[in-house]
Protein backbone atom coordinates (compact mmCIF):
# COMPACT_ATOMS: atom_id res chain seq x y z
CA UNK A 1 0.00 0.00 0.00
CA UNK A 2 1.31 3.45 -0.61
CA UNK A 3 2.47 5.28 2.18
CA UNK A 4 1.64 8.56 3.60
CA UNK A 5 4.29 9.87 2.62
CA UNK A 6 3.03 9.35 -1.09
CA UNK A 7 -0.28 10.23 -0.85
CA UNK A 8 -0.84 12.99 -3.22
CA UNK A 9 1.75 14.75 -3.18
CA UNK A 10 4.24 16.92 -5.55
CA UNK A 11 7.97 14.41 -6.17
CA UNK A 12 10.58 17.21 -6.46
CA UNK A 13 14.86 16.47 -5.90
CA UNK A 14 13.45 13.19 -4.27
CA UNK A 15 11.14 14.44 -1.96
CA UNK A 16 7.20 14.07 -2.05
CA UNK A 17 5.94 17.88 -0.23
CA UNK A 18 3.01 19.95 -0.50
CA UNK A 19 0.76 18.13 1.70
CA UNK A 20 0.73 21.49 3.87
CA UNK A 21 -0.24 23.66 0.91
CA UNK A 22 -3.83 25.28 1.08
CA UNK A 23 -3.80 25.25 -3.08
CA UNK A 24 -5.38 22.57 -3.80
CA UNK A 25 -7.53 20.56 -6.38
CA UNK A 26 -10.11 17.70 -6.17
CA UNK A 27 -9.75 14.84 -7.46
CA UNK A 28 -13.33 12.48 -7.97
CA UNK A 29 -14.26 8.89 -8.58
CA UNK A 30 -15.93 8.85 -11.84
CA UNK A 31 -17.73 6.15 -10.84
CA UNK A 32 -19.77 7.85 -8.23
CA UNK A 33 -18.93 11.61 -8.69
CA UNK A 34 -17.31 11.71 -5.41
CA UNK A 35 -13.81 13.50 -4.10
CA UNK A 36 -11.36 11.21 -3.14
CA UNK A 37 -8.48 13.19 -2.34
CA UNK A 38 -6.89 16.80 -3.14
CA UNK A 39 -4.26 17.70 -5.10
CA UNK A 40 -1.05 20.49 -4.21
CA UNK A 41 -0.76 22.40 -6.80
CA UNK A 42 2.59 23.77 -7.45
CA UNK A 43 3.65 27.22 -7.25
CA UNK A 44 6.60 28.93 -8.83
CA UNK A 45 8.93 28.12 -6.58
CA UNK A 46 8.11 24.44 -6.69
CA UNK A 47 8.94 24.63 -10.48
CA UNK A 48 12.47 26.36 -9.86
CA UNK A 49 13.28 23.76 -7.61
CA UNK A 50 12.53 20.78 -10.04
CA UNK A 51 14.18 22.79 -12.68
CA UNK A 52 17.45 23.20 -10.57
CA UNK A 53 17.11 19.51 -9.86
CA UNK A 54 16.49 18.64 -13.30
CA UNK A 55 19.37 20.33 -13.96
CA UNK A 56 21.66 18.82 -11.87
CA UNK A 57 20.00 15.52 -12.75
CA UNK A 58 20.41 15.46 -16.40
CA UNK A 59 24.39 15.91 -15.72
CA UNK A 60 24.93 12.87 -13.47
CA UNK A 61 22.34 10.70 -15.21
CA UNK A 62 24.03 10.98 -18.30
CA UNK A 63 27.31 10.13 -17.21
CA UNK A 64 25.69 6.57 -15.49
CA UNK A 65 26.65 3.87 -17.92
CA UNK A 66 23.46 2.74 -20.42
CA UNK A 67 24.01 -0.80 -18.15
CA UNK A 68 23.33 0.91 -14.63
CA UNK A 69 20.62 3.08 -16.19
CA UNK A 70 18.85 0.43 -17.80
CA UNK A 71 19.29 -2.08 -14.73
CA UNK A 72 16.99 0.76 -12.65
CA UNK A 73 14.33 1.04 -15.26
CA UNK A 74 14.05 -2.82 -14.95
CA UNK A 75 13.61 -2.61 -11.47
CA UNK A 76 10.96 -0.33 -11.89
CA UNK A 77 9.14 -2.16 -14.55
CA UNK A 78 9.65 -5.67 -11.84
CA UNK A 79 7.84 -3.38 -9.05
CA UNK A 80 5.29 -2.36 -11.34
CA UNK A 81 4.17 -5.46 -11.90
CA UNK A 82 4.88 -7.12 -8.33
CA UNK A 83 2.44 -3.90 -7.78
CA UNK A 84 -0.19 -4.33 -10.61
CA UNK A 85 -3.33 -4.59 -8.10
CA UNK A 86 -2.59 -1.30 -6.76
CA UNK A 87 -1.59 0.29 -9.66
CA UNK A 88 -5.27 -1.50 -11.27
CA UNK A 89 -6.80 -0.21 -8.30
CA UNK A 90 -5.76 3.65 -7.75
CA UNK A 91 -6.19 3.68 -11.88
CA UNK A 92 -9.70 2.35 -12.02
CA UNK A 93 -10.91 4.64 -9.04
CA UNK A 94 -9.77 7.97 -10.56
CA UNK A 95 -10.30 7.24 -14.05
CA UNK A 96 -12.82 5.26 -14.21
CA UNK A 97 -11.62 2.46 -17.13
CA UNK A 98 -12.35 -1.21 -15.93
CA UNK A 99 -9.94 -2.83 -13.78
CA UNK A 100 -8.99 -5.56 -16.21
CA UNK A 101 -8.01 -2.75 -18.55
CA UNK A 102 -6.34 -0.63 -15.85
CA UNK A 103 -4.54 -4.18 -15.05
CA UNK A 104 -3.68 -4.91 -18.47
CA UNK A 105 -2.58 -0.82 -19.10
CA UNK A 106 -0.21 -1.47 -15.95
CA UNK A 107 1.91 -4.56 -17.37
CA UNK A 108 1.90 -3.06 -20.89
CA UNK A 109 3.53 -0.32 -19.27
CA UNK A 110 6.11 -2.49 -17.68
CA UNK A 111 6.61 -3.93 -20.76
CA UNK A 112 7.39 -0.45 -22.35
CA UNK A 113 9.91 0.38 -19.83
CA UNK A 114 11.78 -3.25 -20.23
CA UNK A 115 11.75 -2.46 -23.91
CA UNK A 116 13.24 0.89 -23.46
CA UNK A 117 15.52 -0.17 -20.61
CA UNK A 118 17.28 -2.57 -23.20
CA UNK A 119 16.69 -0.20 -26.30
CA UNK A 120 19.20 2.69 -24.11
CA UNK A 121 22.08 -0.22 -24.62
CA UNK A 122 21.67 0.24 -28.08
CA UNK A 123 22.08 3.93 -28.84
CA UNK A 124 24.83 3.38 -31.62
CA UNK A 125 26.64 6.77 -33.30
CA UNK A 126 28.33 5.61 -36.60
CA UNK A 127 31.62 6.63 -38.37
CA UNK A 128 32.26 7.58 -41.26
CA UNK A 129 34.72 6.46 -44.02
CA UNK A 130 37.93 9.01 -43.57
CA UNK A 131 41.87 9.13 -45.14
CA UNK A 132 43.68 6.73 -42.59
CA UNK A 133 44.14 8.22 -39.29
CA UNK A 134 41.46 10.69 -39.51
CA UNK A 135 38.03 10.24 -38.07
CA UNK A 136 34.77 11.71 -38.28
CA UNK A 137 31.63 10.30 -35.68
CA UNK A 138 28.32 10.66 -35.63
CA UNK A 139 27.13 10.57 -31.86
CA UNK A 140 24.02 10.55 -30.05
CA UNK A 141 23.53 12.54 -26.62
CA UNK A 142 20.53 12.39 -24.90
CA UNK A 143 19.25 16.29 -25.64
CA UNK A 144 18.83 17.20 -22.08
CA UNK A 145 15.82 18.24 -19.35
CA UNK A 146 12.59 17.33 -20.61
CA UNK A 147 9.21 19.04 -19.98
CA UNK A 148 6.51 16.02 -20.36
CA UNK A 149 2.51 16.59 -20.13
CA UNK A 150 0.20 13.80 -20.34
CA UNK A 151 -3.12 13.24 -20.45
CA UNK A 152 -5.71 11.37 -18.47
CA UNK A 153 -6.82 8.50 -20.16
CA UNK A 154 -4.20 5.91 -19.73
CA UNK A 155 -3.02 7.52 -16.54
CA UNK A 156 -0.36 4.85 -15.79
CA UNK A 157 0.82 4.20 -19.55
CA UNK A 158 0.63 7.73 -20.53
CA UNK A 159 3.28 8.47 -17.59
CA UNK A 160 5.66 5.26 -18.62
CA UNK A 161 5.56 6.51 -22.23
CA UNK A 162 6.96 9.72 -20.89
CA UNK A 163 9.51 8.46 -18.53
CA UNK A 164 10.60 5.43 -20.34
CA UNK A 165 12.56 6.68 -23.25
CA UNK A 166 13.61 10.03 -21.76
CA UNK A 167 15.45 7.85 -18.72
CA UNK A 168 16.34 5.37 -21.12
CA UNK A 169 18.08 8.09 -23.10
CA UNK A 170 19.63 9.77 -20.60
CA UNK A 171 17.67 12.61 -20.10
CA UNK A 172 16.64 14.05 -16.99
CA UNK A 173 12.27 14.99 -16.80
CA UNK A 174 10.09 17.26 -15.13
CA UNK A 175 6.78 15.72 -15.68
CA UNK A 176 2.75 16.99 -14.93
CA UNK A 177 0.64 14.17 -15.38
CA UNK A 178 -2.98 15.17 -15.33
CA UNK A 179 -4.13 16.64 -12.03
CA UNK A 180 -7.29 14.44 -12.57
CA UNK A 181 -5.33 11.08 -12.43
CA UNK A 182 -2.71 12.18 -10.10
CA UNK A 183 -2.23 8.52 -7.96
CA UNK A 184 -1.51 6.60 -10.96
CA UNK A 185 1.40 8.64 -11.61
CA UNK A 186 2.36 8.93 -7.62
CA UNK A 187 2.45 5.39 -7.78
CA UNK A 188 4.68 4.88 -10.72
CA UNK A 189 7.09 7.55 -9.46
CA UNK A 190 7.42 5.36 -6.18
CA UNK A 191 8.23 2.39 -8.82
CA UNK A 192 11.13 4.53 -10.03
CA UNK A 193 12.14 5.75 -6.35
CA UNK A 194 12.11 2.33 -5.00
CA UNK A 195 14.19 1.08 -7.97
CA UNK A 196 17.05 3.30 -7.02
CA UNK A 197 16.56 6.57 -9.62
CA UNK A 198 18.10 9.56 -8.05
CA UNK A 199 15.86 12.12 -6.79
CA UNK A 200 17.24 14.42 -9.06
CA UNK A 201 16.51 13.07 -12.13
CA UNK A 202 12.25 12.53 -12.37
CA UNK A 203 10.47 15.49 -10.64
CA UNK A 204 6.20 14.79 -10.27
CA UNK A 205 4.66 18.16 -10.43
CA UNK A 206 0.86 19.22 -10.79
CA UNK A 207 -0.42 23.02 -10.48
CA UNK A 208 -2.31 24.91 -12.91
CA UNK A 209 -1.61 23.31 -16.66
CA UNK A 210 -1.21 26.61 -18.20
CA UNK A 211 1.06 27.80 -15.52
CA UNK A 212 2.96 25.01 -15.36
CA UNK A 213 3.74 24.73 -18.98
CA UNK A 214 4.50 28.31 -19.47
CA UNK A 215 7.06 28.32 -16.75
CA UNK A 216 9.08 25.19 -17.70
CA UNK A 217 8.88 25.85 -21.42
CA UNK A 218 10.16 29.43 -20.74
CA UNK A 219 13.37 28.05 -18.84
CA UNK A 220 16.76 27.79 -20.82
CA UNK A 221 17.42 24.37 -18.79
CA UNK A 222 14.33 22.93 -20.64
CA UNK A 223 15.80 20.92 -23.90
CA UNK A 224 12.65 19.00 -24.85
CA UNK A 225 8.63 19.11 -24.80
CA UNK A 226 7.01 16.27 -24.68
CA UNK A 227 2.80 16.38 -24.90
CA UNK A 228 -0.28 13.73 -25.05
CA UNK A 229 -3.57 15.33 -25.28
CA UNK A 230 -5.54 17.55 -27.35
CA UNK A 231 -4.47 19.62 -30.83
CA UNK A 232 -5.62 22.96 -29.25
CA UNK A 233 -3.10 22.05 -26.43
CA UNK A 234 0.20 20.88 -28.62
CA UNK A 235 -0.40 23.98 -30.60
CA UNK A 236 -0.33 26.36 -28.28
CA UNK A 237 2.39 24.59 -26.14
CA UNK A 238 4.68 24.28 -29.80
CA UNK A 239 4.49 27.68 -30.07
CA UNK A 240 6.16 28.29 -26.54
CA UNK A 241 8.35 25.96 -27.58
CA UNK A 242 9.34 27.86 -30.65
CA UNK A 243 10.86 30.19 -28.14
CA UNK A 244 13.59 28.06 -27.11
CA UNK A 245 14.03 26.15 -29.90
CA UNK A 246 13.26 23.03 -28.28
CA UNK A 247 13.00 19.55 -29.73
CA UNK A 248 9.07 18.67 -29.65
CA UNK A 249 7.08 15.06 -29.62
CA UNK A 250 3.48 15.75 -29.99
CA UNK A 251 0.95 12.93 -29.50
CA UNK A 252 -2.66 14.59 -30.28
CA UNK A 253 -5.93 13.83 -31.03
CA UNK A 254 -7.56 11.74 -33.65
CA UNK A 255 -10.65 10.63 -34.97
CA UNK A 256 -9.51 7.34 -36.83
CA UNK A 257 -11.22 6.02 -39.57
CA UNK A 258 -12.31 2.34 -40.05
CA UNK A 259 -13.44 0.91 -43.63
CA UNK A 260 -14.77 -2.10 -43.81
CA UNK A 261 -14.97 -4.12 -47.60
CA UNK A 262 -17.72 -6.56 -48.08
CA UNK A 263 -15.26 -9.37 -48.65
CA UNK A 264 -14.39 -9.15 -44.71
CA UNK A 265 -14.90 -11.46 -42.44
CA UNK A 266 -18.01 -9.76 -41.02
CA UNK A 267 -18.97 -11.13 -37.62
CA UNK A 268 -15.18 -11.21 -36.38
CA UNK A 269 -14.97 -7.76 -37.54
CA UNK A 270 -17.96 -6.63 -35.64
CA UNK A 271 -17.01 -8.28 -32.82
CA UNK A 272 -13.37 -6.75 -32.65
CA UNK A 273 -14.48 -3.71 -33.40
CA UNK A 274 -17.67 -3.28 -31.20
CA UNK A 275 -15.09 -4.58 -28.07
CA UNK A 276 -12.27 -1.52 -29.15
CA UNK A 277 -14.76 1.35 -29.31
CA UNK A 278 -16.28 0.81 -25.95
CA UNK A 279 -12.59 0.44 -24.29
CA UNK A 280 -11.81 2.72 -21.98
CA UNK A 281 -15.65 4.45 -23.09
CA UNK A 282 -14.20 5.39 -26.38
CA UNK A 283 -11.53 7.89 -24.88
CA UNK A 284 -8.67 6.63 -26.28
CA UNK A 285 -7.22 8.82 -29.14
CA UNK A 286 -6.69 5.64 -31.55
CA UNK A 287 -10.37 4.86 -30.36
CA UNK A 288 -12.37 3.64 -33.69
CA UNK A 289 -14.78 6.40 -34.73
CA UNK A 290 -15.71 6.72 -37.99
CA UNK A 291 -17.09 3.46 -39.45
CA UNK A 292 -17.24 4.11 -43.71
CA UNK A 293 -18.77 0.41 -44.54
CA UNK A 294 -19.06 -0.94 -48.49
CA UNK A 295 -23.11 -0.43 -49.30
CA UNK A 296 -23.08 -4.31 -50.25
CA UNK A 297 -22.70 -5.27 -45.95
CA UNK A 298 -24.04 -1.83 -44.83
CA UNK A 299 -27.48 -2.66 -43.44
CA UNK A 300 -26.10 -6.28 -42.04
CA UNK A 301 -22.64 -4.58 -40.22
CA UNK A 302 -25.27 -1.38 -38.66
CA UNK A 303 -27.84 -3.88 -36.89
CA UNK A 304 -25.12 -6.15 -35.73
CA UNK A 305 -22.97 -3.05 -34.42
CA UNK A 306 -26.46 -2.16 -33.02
CA UNK A 307 -26.93 -5.27 -31.14
CA UNK A 308 -23.79 -6.15 -29.54
CA UNK A 309 -23.51 -2.07 -28.45
CA UNK A 310 -27.23 -2.65 -26.65
CA UNK A 311 -25.74 -5.44 -24.87
CA UNK A 312 -22.69 -3.97 -23.13
CA UNK A 313 -23.15 -3.77 -19.16
CA UNK A 314 -22.20 -0.30 -17.63
CA UNK A 315 -21.27 -0.04 -14.40
CA UNK A 316 -18.15 0.89 -11.47
CA UNK A 317 -15.04 -0.51 -12.87
CA UNK A 318 -14.12 -2.55 -9.93
CA UNK A 319 -17.17 -4.52 -10.61
CA UNK A 320 -15.77 -7.89 -12.23
CA UNK A 321 -19.82 -7.58 -13.78
CA UNK A 322 -19.07 -4.49 -15.47
CA UNK A 323 -17.73 -4.17 -19.43
CA UNK A 324 -17.85 -0.70 -19.47
CA UNK A 325 -16.92 2.43 -17.06
CA UNK A 326 -18.37 5.54 -16.63
CA UNK A 327 -16.32 8.20 -18.73
CA UNK A 328 -13.17 9.94 -16.98
CA UNK A 329 -14.95 13.64 -15.75
CA UNK A 330 -17.54 15.64 -15.65
CA UNK A 331 -17.11 17.44 -19.28
CA UNK A 332 -17.31 14.28 -21.25
CA UNK A 333 -20.76 13.31 -21.14
CA UNK A 334 -21.68 16.70 -21.78
CA UNK A 335 -19.93 16.88 -24.90
CA UNK A 336 -21.40 13.61 -26.26
CA UNK A 337 -24.64 14.79 -25.75
CA UNK A 338 -24.11 17.65 -27.61
CA UNK A 339 -22.67 15.78 -30.83
CA UNK A 340 -25.61 13.19 -30.65
CA UNK A 341 -28.05 16.26 -31.23
CA UNK A 342 -26.40 17.88 -33.67
CA UNK A 343 -26.06 14.37 -35.66
CA UNK A 344 -29.60 13.76 -35.53
CA UNK A 345 -30.43 17.11 -36.03
CA UNK A 346 -28.55 16.50 -39.47
CA UNK A 347 -30.65 13.51 -39.95
CA UNK A 348 -28.06 10.48 -38.20
CA UNK A 349 -30.36 7.90 -36.99
CA UNK A 350 -29.87 6.88 -33.28
CA UNK A 351 -29.66 2.82 -32.64
CA UNK A 352 -28.58 2.44 -29.52
CA UNK A 353 -27.28 4.50 -26.33
CA UNK A 354 -27.57 8.20 -26.96
CA UNK A 355 -28.18 8.91 -23.01
CA UNK A 356 -26.56 9.66 -19.61
CA UNK A 357 -27.17 6.84 -17.60
CA UNK A 358 -27.03 5.99 -13.63
CA UNK A 359 -28.20 8.72 -10.77
CA UNK A 360 -24.55 9.54 -9.90
CA UNK A 361 -21.19 9.15 -11.72
CA UNK A 362 -20.05 9.99 -15.85
CA UNK A 363 -21.74 7.22 -17.04
CA UNK A 364 -22.59 7.57 -21.08
CA UNK A 365 -24.44 4.86 -22.78
CA UNK A 366 -22.57 3.07 -25.73
CA UNK A 367 -23.86 4.89 -28.43
CA UNK A 368 -24.41 4.07 -32.41
CA UNK A 369 -25.76 6.41 -35.06
CA UNK A 370 -26.04 5.46 -38.78
CA UNK A 371 -26.14 7.64 -41.67
CA UNK A 372 -24.64 10.62 -40.08
CA UNK A 373 -24.08 12.79 -42.50
CA UNK A 374 -20.89 14.63 -42.99
CA UNK A 375 -22.12 17.78 -42.23
CA UNK A 376 -23.32 16.95 -38.56
CA UNK A 377 -19.96 18.22 -36.44
CA UNK A 378 -19.20 14.32 -34.78
CA UNK A 379 -18.05 13.75 -38.28
CA UNK A 380 -15.17 16.65 -37.85
CA UNK A 381 -14.36 17.42 -34.08
CA UNK A 382 -13.25 14.05 -31.87
CA UNK A 383 -16.02 12.56 -29.56
CA UNK A 384 -13.53 11.09 -27.77
CA UNK A 385 -16.27 9.20 -26.08
CA UNK A 386 -18.73 6.08 -26.30
CA UNK A 387 -19.81 7.02 -29.73
CA UNK A 388 -19.86 5.09 -33.24
CA UNK A 389 -20.70 6.94 -36.49
CA UNK A 390 -21.53 4.77 -39.34
CA UNK A 391 -21.63 5.68 -43.07
CA UNK A 392 -21.91 3.47 -46.26
CA UNK A 393 -19.33 3.67 -49.04
CA UNK A 394 -19.67 2.41 -52.93
CA UNK A 395 -16.53 2.51 -54.31
CA UNK A 396 -12.97 1.95 -52.88
CA UNK A 397 -12.00 5.35 -53.83
CA UNK A 398 -14.04 7.23 -52.43
CA UNK A 399 -13.63 5.58 -48.87
CA UNK A 400 -10.10 6.56 -48.97
CA UNK A 401 -10.59 9.94 -49.47
CA UNK A 402 -13.02 9.72 -47.09
CA UNK A 403 -10.81 8.33 -44.62
CA UNK A 404 -8.73 11.35 -45.66
CA UNK A 405 -10.47 13.84 -45.01
CA UNK A 406 -9.88 15.47 -42.06
CA UNK A 407 -6.89 17.31 -40.74
CA UNK A 408 -6.42 14.43 -38.61
CA UNK A 409 -4.08 11.47 -39.25
CA UNK A 410 -3.45 9.28 -36.11
CA UNK A 411 -4.94 6.06 -36.86
CA UNK A 412 -6.78 4.12 -39.52
CA UNK A 413 -8.43 0.53 -39.20
CA UNK A 414 -9.27 -1.69 -42.70
CA UNK A 415 -10.78 -4.89 -42.77
CA UNK A 416 -10.51 -6.55 -46.21
CA UNK A 417 -9.22 -10.34 -46.93
CA UNK A 418 -7.73 -8.92 -50.54
CA UNK A 419 -4.50 -8.88 -50.45
CA UNK A 420 -3.70 -6.25 -53.22
CA UNK A 421 -6.03 -4.36 -51.49
CA UNK A 422 -4.06 -4.26 -48.39
CA UNK A 423 -0.97 -3.13 -49.99
CA UNK A 424 -2.90 -0.44 -51.10
CA UNK A 425 -4.66 1.00 -48.16
CA UNK A 426 -1.30 0.63 -46.34
CA UNK A 427 -0.10 3.07 -49.10
CA UNK A 428 -2.15 5.62 -49.57
CA UNK A 429 -4.35 6.31 -46.13
CA UNK A 430 -2.58 9.60 -44.27
CA UNK A 431 -2.21 8.04 -40.90
CA UNK A 432 1.05 7.68 -38.39
CA UNK A 433 -0.45 3.87 -38.03
CA UNK A 434 -3.03 1.64 -39.94
CA UNK A 435 -4.13 -1.75 -38.62
CA UNK A 436 -5.00 -4.17 -41.65
CA UNK A 437 -7.71 -6.71 -40.12
CA UNK A 438 -6.66 -6.20 -36.52
CA UNK A 439 -7.52 -3.42 -34.03
CA UNK A 440 -3.58 -3.83 -32.62
CA UNK A 441 -1.62 -0.71 -33.65
CA UNK A 442 0.39 -0.30 -30.04
CA UNK A 443 3.63 -2.16 -29.74
CA UNK A 444 6.67 -2.09 -27.41
CA UNK A 445 8.86 -2.20 -30.41
CA UNK A 446 6.79 0.09 -33.00
CA UNK A 447 6.32 4.02 -33.37
CA UNK A 448 3.44 5.12 -31.84
CA UNK A 449 2.08 8.85 -33.11
CA UNK A 450 0.36 10.17 -35.98
CA UNK A 451 0.60 12.69 -38.64
CA UNK A 452 -1.11 15.79 -39.68
CA UNK A 453 -2.64 17.58 -36.85
CA UNK A 454 -2.54 14.67 -35.06
CA UNK A 455 0.96 15.46 -34.57
CA UNK A 456 4.82 14.06 -35.37
CA UNK A 457 7.56 12.38 -33.14
CA UNK A 458 6.76 9.04 -32.73
CA UNK A 459 6.80 7.42 -29.01
CA UNK A 460 7.38 3.68 -28.35
CA UNK A 461 10.22 1.73 -30.61
CA UNK A 462 13.76 3.09 -31.44
CA UNK A 463 12.39 5.95 -32.69
CA UNK A 464 10.59 6.96 -28.89
CA UNK A 465 14.64 6.93 -27.62
CA UNK A 466 16.01 8.71 -31.22
CA UNK A 467 12.96 11.42 -29.90
CA UNK A 468 15.26 12.16 -26.71
CA UNK A 469 19.04 12.54 -28.49
CA UNK A 470 21.04 14.99 -29.88
CA UNK A 471 23.19 14.62 -33.42
CA UNK A 472 26.43 15.46 -33.17
CA UNK A 473 29.82 15.22 -35.77
CA UNK A 474 32.72 15.33 -34.58
CA UNK A 475 36.02 15.72 -36.78
CA UNK A 476 39.73 14.43 -36.36
CA UNK A 477 41.99 15.46 -38.80
P1 LIG B 1 -7.49 19.31 -22.69
O1 LIG B 1 -6.87 19.59 -23.98
O2 LIG B 1 -7.98 20.46 -21.88
O3 LIG B 1 -6.49 18.49 -21.76
C1 LIG B 1 -5.76 17.38 -22.21
C2 LIG B 1 -4.56 17.23 -21.29
O4 LIG B 1 -3.66 18.30 -21.50
C3 LIG B 1 -4.93 17.27 -19.80
O5 LIG B 1 -4.24 16.27 -19.10
C4 LIG B 1 -4.49 18.64 -19.33
O6 LIG B 1 -4.01 18.65 -18.00
C5 LIG B 1 -3.37 18.97 -20.28
N1 LIG B 1 -3.29 20.40 -20.54
C6 LIG B 1 -4.31 21.23 -20.85
N2 LIG B 1 -3.86 22.49 -21.03
C7 LIG B 1 -2.52 22.45 -20.82
C8 LIG B 1 -1.49 23.42 -20.85
N3 LIG B 1 -1.74 24.70 -21.17
N4 LIG B 1 -0.23 23.03 -20.57
C9 LIG B 1 0.05 21.74 -20.27
N5 LIG B 1 -0.88 20.78 -20.23
C10 LIG B 1 -2.16 21.13 -20.51
O7 LIG B 1 -8.70 18.33 -22.97
P2 LIG B 1 -9.62 17.44 -22.02
O8 LIG B 1 -10.97 18.07 -21.91
O9 LIG B 1 -8.93 17.04 -20.77
O10 LIG B 1 -9.72 16.16 -22.93
C11 LIG B 1 -10.48 16.17 -24.09
C12 LIG B 1 -9.66 16.24 -25.35
O11 LIG B 1 -8.30 15.90 -25.10
C13 LIG B 1 -10.17 15.20 -26.32
O12 LIG B 1 -11.01 15.81 -27.25
C14 LIG B 1 -8.92 14.63 -26.96
O13 LIG B 1 -8.68 15.22 -28.19
C15 LIG B 1 -7.79 15.07 -26.11
N6 LIG B 1 -7.05 13.97 -25.50
C16 LIG B 1 -6.17 13.32 -26.27
C17 LIG B 1 -5.44 12.29 -25.73
C18 LIG B 1 -4.45 11.54 -26.53
O14 LIG B 1 -4.08 10.44 -26.15
N7 LIG B 1 -3.97 12.06 -27.63
C19 LIG B 1 -5.63 11.93 -24.40
C20 LIG B 1 -6.57 12.63 -23.63
C21 LIG B 1 -7.25 13.68 -24.19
Amino acid sequence: MPSNDAALNLYIDGEWVGRERRDTSSVLNPATGEETGRLPIADITDLDRALDAAERGFRSWRQVSPDARSAILRRAAALMRERVNLLADVATQEQGKLRSEAKGEALFAATLLDFHAAEGQRVYGRVLPRPQGTRSLVLQQPIGPVAAFCAWNFPLLNVVRKLAPALAAGCSIILKPSEETPGSAIEIFRCFQDAGLPGDVAQCVFGVPDVVSRHLLASPVTRKLSFTGSVPVGKHLMRLAADTMMKTTMELGGHCPVLVFDDCDLEKTLDLLVTTKFRNAGQICISPTRFHVQETIYQRFVEGFAERAGHIRMGNGMSAESQMGPMANARRPVAIESLIADAEKHGARLLAGGTRTESEGFFFAPTVLADVPLEARAMSDEPFGPVALIRPFSSFDDAVAEANRLPYGLGAYCFTENGRRQNLLGDVIEAGMVAINSVKMSWPDAPFGGMKDSGYGSEDGPEGIAAHLATKSVHIG
